[in-house]
């Protein structure tokens, strides 16, 4: 995949990864909101839990131990200089939520797309 094509996929709304999660959320029975007015406006709200979502894409928010993080061999210090603003401005927004106190998770997008790591994943989240 190349770049274009990795910024394509981030930029549209309901990700495989989002209609995931969404699925198995729903079959556990879970409610939650999405879009609600919060800071880095997280995926998944789940409100009773006190708990929010993100769903990251492994590129643009650097999944280290996965090859979906992986920089590409071109223009690589630009690359990493963006990603590492990605991630820095990820831990702000969970600090700031964590002080709003709410309870953050992150769902890697290579977690959501296999079954039943997402299984397992939810599961703990939501013990
Ligand atoms: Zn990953």
């Amino acid at each position: 995949m190349t770049s274009a094509e990795r910024m394509k996929r981030v930029r549209r709304h309901g990700t495989e990864p989002e209609v995931a999660i969404k699925r198995q959320l729903r079959a556990k029975g879970e409610r939650y909101r999405t879009q609600a007015l919060l800071p880095g406006t997280p995926d998944f709200v789940l409100v009773r839990r006190g708990r929010v979502l993100f769903v990251h894409g492994c590129f643009w928010h650097g999944h280290g131990s996965c090859r979906g993080g992986r920089l590409p061999k071109r223009n690589a210090s630009f690359w990493a200089i963006k990603i590492e603003r990605n991630k820095r401005r990820d831990q702000s927004v969970a600090r700031k939520l964590r002080r709003l106190g709410w309870c953050v998770s992150v769902i890697w997008g290579c977690q959501a797309l296999n079954s039943n790591l997402l299984e397992r994943r939810l599961q703990r989240i939501l013990r």
